[in-house]
């Protein structure tokens, strides 16, 4: 009998970068923001590594270098693309 198991991500489907005076460190910094429907925008501020969901302040999780670990998966996720779902896909076929 074969089974099927059915994994649902979303696609990132537009992302920017712009610079804004940040809520949480209160300095002028770069944000990079990933836009997934039904989610809508995933914001972080790469000084401080604060991150906002669809306009919602997303409390960091506590640990040592939490902030630091926020900034950097946000830059790899800026530097994978919006296609990289996409691209991993074809890479199994
Ligand atoms: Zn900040």
């Amino acid at each position: 009998m074969i089974e099927y198991i059915h994994i649902n991500f979303t696609k990132t489907h537009e992302r920017k970068a712009y610079r804004r005076i940040c809520l949480d460190c209160g300095k002028k910094s770069v944000f990079v923001a990933f836009f997934q429907e039904w989610y809508g925008w995933d914001t972080t501020c790469l000084r401080c590594g604060r991150s906002w969901a669809d306009g919602e302040w997303m409390p960091l999780e506590f640990y040592r270098y939490a902030r630091k670990d926020s900034i950097s998966s946000a830059r790899k996720r800026w530097k994978r693309g919006i296609d990289y779902n996409k691209e991993r896909i074809n890479e199994e076929d």
